[in-house]
């Protein structure tokens, strides 16, 4: 049964959702079903580090309903984990095709090696039964994570990552540097438009001027991890730079964090990001 959508005056959209085929519980179509039902007016499925799920998607769409293809890249810069959206990407670009199965690639082997540290300090798990967690999705240590707790070798998820997983526990394997400037070039290779996703509270305007001036479109103003003065503070930010808005629930699963249509974002935004990646090919 889906709750009724929140109460709502112009029509809403959410461009932020995850789907198995990255670490989302709704297959393409259930979500765009959740969507549809919700009365959302759009929806952009992106996937972390996949475009797997956007041909589904965009064939589960009814008249209703319009679904933006997208994908959420992770990146680094000074450090730091941030995430990159890019919208109106083509999935058939072959140079993001090409990146997208390296980083897979370079996953399935950072998995390989996180297993052997594991087999090393006493609580093996077998290769098998992560990808099977994994399913469709991107791998990552989240399954590892449930495939200790299911071999007994922790208590909770909590427990795999303070005690193997985490950033400074004895099993942590750092995966291979992605510079966020890569990130945007290659959302703009593929014909999108990039923006920043949630950068939070603590990032600095600088580091965002930083970004613009590596070719940075827009920034996520809406997301359930900013409260109203950071929804304040990257609304002016973003007309000083001049920056598109985007914003989502970033919406995994029900009853896990945000649902689809939480948020109150406008149409309007669709439209501006739509014209952005016309404009920039
Ligand atoms: P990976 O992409 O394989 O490095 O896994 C990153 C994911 O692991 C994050 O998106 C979180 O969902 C999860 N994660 C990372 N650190 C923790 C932690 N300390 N506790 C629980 N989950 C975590
Ligand atoms: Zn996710
Ligand atoms: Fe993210
Ligand atoms: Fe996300």
């Amino acid at each position: 049964m889906i709750d009724p959508p929140p109460a709502q005056g112009d029509r809403r959209v959410d461009l932020h959702s995850h789907t198995i085929f990255s670490d989302g519980m709704l297959t393409p179509e259930e979500l765009v079903a959740r969507a549809t039902a919700r009365r959302l007016a759009a929806i952009a499925v992106t996937d972390h580090d996949s475009v797997e799920g956007l041909p589904r998607a965009i064939a589960a769409a009814g008249a209703e309903i319009e679904v933006l293809p997208g994908i959420e890249i992770s990146s680094e810069m000074e450090g730091a984990d941030l995430h990159v959206l890019g919208f109106f990407v083509d999935v058939t670009s072959t140079t993001l095709l090409e990146r997208l199965r390296q980083f897979h690639a370079e996953r399935l082997q950072r998995v390989e090696t996180i297993l052997g540290r594991l087999r090393e300090l006493g609580a093996p798990v077998a290769f098998d039964a992560v990808m099977a967690l994994a399913g469709p999705g991107v791998v990552g240590r989240p399954h590892i994570a449930e495939a200790l707790l299911r071999a007994g070798h922790v208590t909770t998820l909590d427990d795999a990552f303070r005690r193997f997983l985490g950033a400074y526990a004895p099993a942590f394997v750092a995966r291979p540097a992605f510079r966020t400037e890569d990130a945007i070039a290659l959302i703009h290779d593929a014909g999108g438009v990039s923006v920043l996703a949630h950068p939070g509270a603590s990032m600095s305007d600088s580091a965002i001027e930083r970004l613009r001036a590596a070719g940075l479109d827009g920034i996520e103003i809406w997301h359930p991890q900013h409260g109203a003065n950071t929804v304040l503070r990257f609304r002016a930010l973003a007309g000083r730079l001049g920056l598109l808005e985007s914003g989502g629930s970033d919406f995994h699963a029900v009853g896990r964090g945000a649902d689809l249509g939480d948020l109150p974002i406008p149409f309007e935004i669709v439209g501006k990001l739509r014209q952005a990646a016309g404009a920039a090919h």
